[in-house]
Parts: C-alpha cells; structure tokens; sequence
C-alpha cells in the first residue's frame, strides 16, 4: 500500500487489503521511541503492523531531493518545462582518474560507464582522454601485466577522466579494479565544488504561456483541491518562472527569488516568511498535504517500474491532519 502518511486507519486500511508493505512518504517515527506502549497513535500504528506482520518503509527527503520526485511531480501538475532543481546539493561529485594501458581503455571504459559514471545532464558516456607514459616497478611479490619484477617498466597509457556522483563511488571503483588489467589499479577521487545538479531542493520551470496572478493561483487552488491558499500581496505582473516545494519550503524563499520566480510555491509558510517576498515574488502556501498529495503517484511509478508484478494499492484515506472552516 502506497500513502502519504502512516496513520492508525491507513494500517487499518492495509490490513483489511491484506497488504504486507506500507510504503509512505512521510517517516511514522520522526523521533526516537522510548516505549511502544501504545499511548499515542503513532505507538499503536507500529503495534498494529507489527502485529499484522506489516513492514513500513518511508522514503521523505532522498524523495523530496531528486529529479523525478515530489517537486517534478508538482512541476507536471502545473505543467511546467525546462524543470530544474531549484537549490542542486554541492559536494556530491567526484572526479575520477585512472591511467589505463592504451589498447585496454575501451573495456575498463565501458565498464565504468556502465556503472554508472560519466553521467552530466542529458549526456552520458562523458569523459577525457589524453595519451602518455606511467611507469613502475613491481616488488618479488608482484605479477605485473606488462613488465618484469624488479625491473622499471614504461607503459603507453591514456589518462582517463570522468565524473562519478558520491553515491556510486563504491560501485564504480570495484567496476574499475575488476576490469583494469594491472594487479594495482592507480585512480585519483577528486572532490568536484560543481553542483550536482539533479539532485537538492526545490524545483523551478517555465509556463508555456505567462499567466495573470489570479488566473495562476485559481486554477493552482483547483489542481491541488486547496480549500484556500494564503499568499503574499500580488504584484500586478505575468507570472511565467514558478519555483516550488512540497512541504515545508519557506528555506527556499531567498534562493526562488535569485533565479527569478514570479512565484514560489510551497507551504508550512509562517507569518514572518510573508514578509520574505518584499514585492519581489508571490509566495504562495498552498498547505503541505495538498503540495504533496500527488507523491503517491511517484512512489507508484517507481515501484511499478522496479517490480512490475507486485499487487499496489493507493491509499484512500484522506491524511491530512489540517482541516479548514
Ligand atoms: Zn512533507
């Protein structure tokens, strides 16, 4: 079963479905528990699925964070394009070089770029090439490739470069040492300042037309069934760059301001965020389970995609603790 939010009647809801895996975006145990007591519903929703043999899993913010999560499913609601993360996380890519012996390059290449290095943007396969010498000398316990023991060998090698994110460092480092002949393989990790930039907070795309404020935040109220939206004074201006973030996004405010957005939309804005707009842009709270209802629908595809023959269930209960008058 797939929900926003883990709740009493959502565990209830899986039972009666005979679900077995409760996926959520929003975690059930923000904090540490001390007891399972069953004295507050986040207890009883744990003694439930327990109970039931439920698994719960939550994704949250590696969700919130990636091209093709809760805010690219904000952006298609609205229909935007050009869609990019609108604050992308530094210190998430390295560079990687390796000195591979010449008529060797095209294997340990393929090899790296099927573990998923060489990715930038729309491209793939990237890297450099440039040819030289490396040199060594193997010690009595070593069982060079090319070369003697114990003797200085000069090899024609290409030193090859390319860019590898954190997280696949480790794959893509074991997919270099098995496919690289030399029994030592020499590589450089160098921490890149680039932005990485599929991954961070927040995303910011183009309408296909500009749009009059009032027009935008209707059919807004309407696409994501907001009870009300609290926003910001209007300013009397097309509104074509929108900038948002499921959830709680006021961190973002200054950021949709320097790129640009004639809009930011977001929610669990305070009064004092309002203040933040400064006739620059139109902040827009449009409340956090609206912003990130449609989140199901992603964490459906996914799943859909990795493990086609599974039973998914959306949930039908409506979880949003906020009601309005
Ligand atoms: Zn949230």
């Amino acid at each position: 079963m797939i929900t926003l939010d883990v709740t009493e009647e959502v565990v209830e809801e899986a039972i009666a479905n005979g679900c077995e895996l409760i996926i959520s975006h929003h975690p059930l145990i923000f904090k540490g528990l001390k007891r399972i007591t069953g004295s507050n519903e986040v207890e009883r929703c744990l003694i439930k699925a327990i109970q039931n043999n439920i698994a719960i899993y939550a994704a949250h913010t590696n969700l919130d964070s990636i091209t093709g999560g809760v805010n690219s499913m904000i952006c298609n609601k609205i229909g935007l394009s050009n869609c990019r993360i609108l604050a992308p996380v530094k210190n998430q890519l390295l560079k990687l070089v390796t000195f591979i012996p010449e008529d060797q390059v095209e294997p340990v290449r393929s090899a790296l770029f099927s573990a998923g290095a060489g990715v930038i943007g729309n491209y793939d396969q990237c890297s450099f090439g440039a040819s030289g010498y490396g040199t060594f000398r193997g010690n009595e316990e070593s069982n060079p490739f090319v070369g003697r023991q114990g003797e200085l060998h000069t090899e024609k090698e290409v030193r090859f470069e390319t860019i590898v994110p954190r997280h696949l460092v480790p794959v893509v480092i074991s997919a270099l040492v098995a496919a690289h002949p030399y029994e030592e393989v020499a590589y450089d990790l160098i921490p890149l300042e680039n932005d990485y930039a599929v991954v961070g907070a927040g995303m910011i795309g183009e309408l296909k037309e500009p749009a009059d404020e009032i027009h935008l935040l209707e059919s807004v109220r309407q696409i994501f069934g907001c009870q009300m939206i609290r926003h910001t004074a209007l300013l009397n201006r097309k509104i074509s760059r929108i900038a948002v973030c499921g959830g709680s996004g006021s961190f973002l405010i200054s950021k949709a301001i320097a790129e640009g957005a004639d809009l930011f939309i977001s929610a669990d804005l305070k009064y004092h965020d309002f203040f933040d707009a400064d006739k620059k842009i139109v902040l827009a709270d449009i409340g956090h389970y609206e912003s990130e209802q449609f989140t199901k629908e992603v964490l459906k595809e996914i799943v859909l995609k990795k493990f086609p023959t599974f039973a998914l269930r959306l949930s039908d209960v409506k979880s949003n603790p906020v009601f309005y008058l």
